[in-house]
């Protein structure tokens, strides 16, 4: 029995090394539910079994289907979609086994696990398959209910979405709105018994058939902007058509829909006009199972490569002996690591942030004084703010180039339906676009960055007591935050346009240091981790030489000659 958890000791020892305590004593409190946990010890070797299930579950029933998933794809006539047959056995397993809400609190229907566990098993099912994930790892639309959604609303649409019954669908993007999301049309309207309905075209849904769906629409006709907006549940049916799938360049899986909402009734979920609001707070989430997604493709190329790398022979000798294979190899194996703890290192700031907000209504309503828990709470939104899309950005440009590169290192192997490498290069490539493109991440990213919005964490990091070899380490990191700092500094100085064009390579300076500091702690346990950190931290230097010279050069002042030089 194979399983992509054990076999991946990098995210075992992520999972042994989560410090979930007060997230999950917030979460279980007082431990007193006879189905919950009886101790965190007891919920992390539930955490622990349940992504072992997980791990064999994507091994063993998930990747043997992923080529057939891929050619014959989910497919579409007279207005019905029909998933491939692999899809529907695989998501039909998890379902069974009870992992389609592992998010959704227990009183709904699902495990009521932390977001950090879902997003590990994430990463485990989009190894196996890249589409199988968009059914699987949008969980966050059960999540949103259950924490926003009157209970009667809840009831009514978790409990089958959890059971694996149902498939949710996050319904946000019109032919006029992808990116600018605060231009949607799609009209909510209460009828004359007080039922709202919705009318108008959404495009590009993943899974819009199905049968949970999470609308953004416009309730607010005369309202512009954030507040003209609410969300809604419906459950699809009659009244709304699928009126086109499109034929697209990868996840042939997961059936990218246009829909038409003839009137179709829904119920609010959450705060009318608050519905964007919303939408960020499941953003929130979204991009961390995005990064995981992408993380998992890569995981499974750059698998593949090294396989390959120690097999091929040529010029007789195997090209992993090649310093220039072996570049490349060491490359993405570095940037899986790095990206893989940004990724679980945000999603256990995420966790504590949203429960220290559970806390303080909580406090709140019992009359006690939560001002030092707003302190911390006010630090940690901050950080999210910032991981959320920058890990987002992050992790699937870098996922992006390691499944590049491993197909690169296969030759011309690589280019062929014969291996995967073709799919996965394919499955990755929308994951720098959906739930916000690269550039809209990177623009959501610059300011907290700019502000040295994890300046508090690399302080912490900095006055640790270290063994020699890291000790050089963190020293090397003291110097690039002081570069940094001239860095923010040149870029604060920038009118705003060009601070938007150089935003890029000060993210990545900054994420570089980030970065590099958790690989730095995770190698004060673990001699080979000194090797990946030292990898990283010479990679960050050249970035932060990079962002430097961006402003010296003046390059990224560029963009006012667009018209001159593409004419
Ligand atoms: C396969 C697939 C599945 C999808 N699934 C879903 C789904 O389930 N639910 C859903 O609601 N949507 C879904 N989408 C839609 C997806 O989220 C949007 O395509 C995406 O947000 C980008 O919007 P857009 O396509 O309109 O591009 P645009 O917004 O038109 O962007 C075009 C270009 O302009 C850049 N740009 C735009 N605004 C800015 C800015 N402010 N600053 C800098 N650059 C900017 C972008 O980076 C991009 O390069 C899916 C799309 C695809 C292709």
């Amino acid at each position: 029995m194979g399983s992509f958890f054990k076999d991946n000791q990098d995210l075992v020892a992520a999972f042994e090394g989560l410090d979930l305590e007060e997230v999950v004593d917030i979460l279980e409190s007082g431990y007193d539910d006879p189905d919950g946990p009886s101790d965190y010890e007891d919920a992390m070797d539930n955490y622990r079994l349940a992504l072992g299930l997980a791990g064999e579950i994507a091994a063993d029933t998930i990747a043997p289907l992923s080529e057939e998933i891929d050619a014959h794809g989910a497919t579409f006539s007279e207005g019905e979609v029909t998933y491939a047959s692999g899809s529907e056995q695989a998501y039909q397993r998890l379902g069974q086994s009870g992992l389609a809400g592992v998010i959704v609190p227990r009183k709904h229907g699902g495990l009521g696990f932390p977001a950090t566990i879902y997003i590990m098993m994430i990463e485990m099912v989009s190894r196996a398959d890249a589409s199988i994930m968009t059914m699987f790892g949008y969980q966050d639309i059960g999540e949103a209910i259950a924490e926003f959604a009157t209970d009667e609303v809840a009831a009514k649409y978790l409990p089958e979405y959890a059971a694996g019954r149902h498939i949710g669908a996050m319904v946000l993007t019109e032919p006029g709105a992808g990116s600018d999301l605060q231009s949607i049309r799609l009209k909510a309207f209460q009828d004359e018994e007080g039922q709202w309905r919705l009318r108008g075209v959404k495009q590009f849904i993943s899974n819009g058939n199905g049968q949970l769906l999470l609308v953004l629409a416009r309730s607010e006709p005369d309202v512009e902007g954030t507040f003209g907006l609410s969300l809604f549940a419906c459950h699809g049916g009659e009244r709304v058509q699928v009126t086109r799938v499109e034929e697209k360049m990868g996840l042939h899986g997961s059936p990218t829909c246009e829909l038409y909402f003839d009137d179709a009734p829904a119920d609010m979920v959450g705060r009318r006009r608050y519905g964007l609001l919303h939408v960020l707070h499941v953003l929130n989430h979204a991009r961390f199972s995005v990064a995981a997604q992408a993380l998992g493709i890569a995981e499974a190329a750059a698998r593949e490569a090294r396989a390959y790398a120690k097999e091929r022979v040529q010029f007789g000798r195997v090209i992993e002996t090649m310093p220039p294979v072996a570049d490349l190899l060491i490359g993405m194996a570095v940037d899986l690591e790095a990206g893989r703890a940004m990724l679980y290192d945000g999603t256990q700031r995420l966790d504590l942030r949203n429960k220290l907000e559970e806390r303080i209504s909580h406090v709140k309503a019992e009359g006690g004084d939560t001002k030092p828990l707003r302190a911390r709470f006010k630090r940690l939104a901050a950080q999210v703010d910032f991981l959320s899309p920058a890990t987002k950005y992050w992790v699937t440009e870098t996922s992006n180039r390691i499944c590049y590169e491993a197909q690169q290192v296969h030759g011309g192997m690589g280019y062929m339906k014969e291996l995967p490498l073709e799919r996965f290069v394919r499955d990755v490539r929308i994951t720098t676009i959906y739930e916000g493109t690269t550039q809209v991440q990177v623009a959501a990213s610059i300011g907290n960055a700019l502000a040295d919005t994890l300046g508090d964490l690399f302080d912490g990091w900095d006055s640790v007591d270290r063994r020699p070899e890291t000790a050089e380490l963190v020293a090397r990191l003291s110097a690039l935050r002081a570069m940094y700092r001239s860095v923010a500094e040149a870029a604060s100085d920038c009118d705003e346009s060009s601070r938007e064009a150089a935003a890029r390579c000060v993210v990545d300076a900054y994420l570089g240091l980030y970065g590099s500091y958790l690989l730095v702690n995770q190698a004060e346990a673990d001699d080979r981790k000194v090797r990946v950190a030292q990898r990283f931290v010479a990679k960050t230097e050249v970035a932060m030489a990079t962002a430097e010279a961006v402003f010296r050069s003046g390059i990224h002042d560029s963009f006012r000659n667009v018209g001159t030089i593409i004419g």
